[in-house]
């Protein structure tokens, strides 16, 4: 497996040099895409997108188990292939869902939430004058400690007057990747804004981390979808999560309060927001209110919900596998 974040551009790794089958940097460009990134949507690619992503929620859902997270191990393992049972207080009666389960480290939800930021970023730097940076810090042994360290040092060095006045606003990720001797834990940045010298750049983001030297990306940000794409990272792709899943189940843990993803200056409040959900409708009678997982049936029934639970669920399965596509043979 390489060595470091495929896609940031570089020095990353301030304690070992770049592998030899890192990504070439090319002056100018914006980081090549992660191989399988951005293929062609649809047709076989997609399938094997999922397929992936089904497996690496798959390794993450038994390493949650070793843990003894089994509610998190049961989210994922069923995430994106399999059907929840819904129950209506308005008519009565229950029906199928397909189930997502919307928890962080879930490839099948990331993957959709990534579309969505993206779109988001993209939409918001559409005709500014924005860059790409990438800041970044030594290895820590403590993920929670090096995204403090990191989040604060960026705070201190936005506030410093010759950064304030080259960058407005901007949005940024903070994005932790397991290394054998610990967390490379590291900052990436799309930016408006005007001239930043790299040296100064440099100068000033050591200072904010307080050690000597460190290190400093800036690039035009040409190919903005891409870029966009890859600052709304989700935290678990299927690359990075191979063979470290234990790993990330604890980050998820040491993590759980920590923000890895906003906006700021200029920019904070002013992205596009998200779109709120339309709330499902009851596919019998087309109530919203009422409609509910039978997994949190409890809260919109209340005391009522053994004496619902009992009549109209009793003893039948409340999850059940996917039904194939329309027009796919069943496996
Ligand atoms: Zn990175
Ligand atoms: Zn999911
Ligand atoms: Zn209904």
């Amino acid at each position: 497996m390489s060595a470091d974040c495929p896609t940031c551009l570089d020095p990353h790794d301030l304690s070992s040099q770049p592998p030899p089958d890192a990504a070439p940097r090319v002056a100018g460009r914006p980081p090549p895409l992660v191989p399988g990134q951005s293929s062609g949507k649809g047709g076989a690619g997609k399938a094997q997108r999922l397929a992936r992503r089904l497996a690496t929620n798959a390794a993450l859902a038994e390493a949650a188990d070793r843990a003894g997270k089994h509610e998190v191990a049961k989210a994922l393992a069923d995430c994106g292939h399999t059907q929840a049972l819904w129950v209506c207080g308005a008519c009565g009666k229950t029906s199928w869902v397909d189930y997502y389960c919307h928890h962080r480290l879930c490839a099948i939800c990331g993957s959709m939430r990534q579309d969505e930021r993206a779109a988001r970023i993209t939409a918001m730097a559409q005709g500014r004058s924005v860059r790409w940076l990438t800041l970044t810090q030594p290895r820590c042994k403590d993920v929670a400690e090096g995204v403090a360290t990191i989040r604060a040092a960026f705070g201190r060095w936005r506030r410093l007057k010759v950064i304030k006045n080259a960058i407005v606003g901007g949005v940024y990720q903070i994005e932790c990747l397991p290394k054998p001797d610990g967390w490379h834990v590291h900052l990436h940045a799309l930016f408006e804004g005007g001239y930043l010298p790299k040296p100064i750049a440099w100068k000033t983001w050591a200072a904010a981390l307080k050690i000597e030297t460190a290190s400093v990306n800036l690039q035009g940000a040409m190919g903005l979808g891409k870029i966009a794409r890859y600052l709304a990272k989700y935290t678990c792709k299927p690359s990075d999560v191979a063979g470290n899943e234990a790993r990330y189940i604890a980050m998820q843990a040491d993590l759980t309060h920590s923000r890895l993803w906003g906006t700021f200056g200029t920019w904070h409040n002013a992205l596009p927001k998200a779109k709120k959900p339309t709330p499902r409708a009851c596919p019998h009678c087309g109530d919203t209110t009422g409609y509910v997982p039978v997994a949190r049936g409890y809260c919109y029934f209340g005391r009522d919900w053994a004496d619902v639970y009992d009549q109209l669920i009793g003893n039948s399965p409340t999850t059940r596998p996917r039904p194939p596509p329309q027009g796919e043979a069943a496996a």
